[in-house]
């Protein structure tokens, strides 16, 4: 039996690989990577069923932050051009959810731009969930650092995922932002995780960061218990301090993903951004790699696709959308 094969038997048998074995798969040369991309959808079909999550979101305040991301189009420092509005409101928020019930997305996220949302605006949100609830909708946020009493209203309200994105590896991190701690953004993590909600943080790949990075961010998402690991994929965004990065090779996209379903067996694995700039007509593939889930219709300041090409695309591959 080779090498991947006995990596591949043990994790379907919920083992993890150790250190050696991560750095085989990570170097696992390229004319291989169709096998690793099987064994990782074999382990996905193996945890999660042969399933795929659809998931959308609306971008419910936009641009003007004050934080100094690198790689986002919303941090009000840098001359992007990028759309921004004000608060939507829960007229707004309503108005988007209906949009993605009629694209077949149940699982609905409020994002808001910048590390909180005023009090008003909280309120709002929390209100906000408790109707997507009574739509039978699972309601989730993106809306920054919380502490413990705002994620237990947002809980009591019926909030069915909070997401938080760590974004990248402890040691990455100050090369992107430098205006807020890791350690606070973990800190609402595990917060989250501690109170029983399902928790949704991952990261954006193709900053620049090492594999040491990835794999580190993955080992600390499995270590705080997330429930599901967003994967999003950077698009330089002209104006922003990243926007001379090259996109990343769909390859390495591909390998990210069946990686992190080695090292995540049994949690949601959802494509979000960058999805369909780097993959364009190969997109399907992600479908094959492990992941459990895409995000669709458009992201927060990038075209995310057509929702029913998605939808053909998971049928023709046999695949149930929930
Ligand atoms: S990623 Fe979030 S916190 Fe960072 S600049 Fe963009 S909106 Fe602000």
């Amino acid at each position: 039996m080779n090498t991947l094969d006995v990596i591949g038997g043990k994790a379907l048998e919920g083992l993890l690989p150790h250190a050696e074995e991560i750095d085989f798969l990570v170097n696992l040369p390229q004319e291989r990577l169709p096998e690793l991309c099987a064994w990782a959808q074999r382990i996905k079909e193996h945890s999660l069923g042969k399933t795929v999550g659809f998931c959308a979101i609306v971008n419910a305040k936009s641009g003007r932050c004050e934080q100094d991301c690198t790689f986002c189009a919303q941090a009000g420092r840098y001359r992007t051009g990028a759309r921004t509005h004000a608060f939507i409101g829960r007229e707004g928020i309503r108005e988007a959810a209906r949009h993605a019930l009629d694209k077949g997305a149940r699982r609905f996220a409020i994002v808001t731009s910048g590390m909180r949302p005023r009090p008003e605006e909280f309120a709002a949100i929390v209100a906000s969930v408790a109707e997507l609830r009574a739509l039978d909708m699972l309601p989730g946020v993106s809306i920054g650092l919380l502490d413990q009493q705002e994620l237990l209203r947002l809980q009591e309200a019926g909030l069915a995922c909070l997401h938080h994105n760590l974004e990248t590896s402890a040691s990455f991190f100050p090369r992107i932002c430098t205006t807020h701690a890791y350690a606070e953004d973990v800190r609402t993590v595990r917060d989250a995780v501690a109170l029983g909600l399902n928790v949704c943080s991952g990261g954006i790949f193709g900053l620049g960061e090492s594999w040491a990075d990835r794999v580190d961010l993955a080992l600390l998402l499995r270590e705080l218990g997330v429930w599901s690991v967003p994967i999003n994929f950077l698009v330089p965004i002209p104006g922003t301090p990243l926007g001379e990065q090259p996109l990343l090779a769909p390859e390495e996209a591909l390998r990210i993903v069946a990686v992190y379903r080695f090292l995540l067996p049994d949690r949601h694995i959802r494509i979000c951004g960058g999805r369909v700039q780097v993959f364009g007509q190969r997109r399907a593939e992600l479908l094959m790699a492990g992941a459990s889930g895409i995000m669709v219709g458009d992201l927060l300041t990038v075209h995310g696709g057509d929702a029913e090409e998605d939808r053909k695309d998971a049928e023709r591959l046999g695949m149930r959308v929930e």
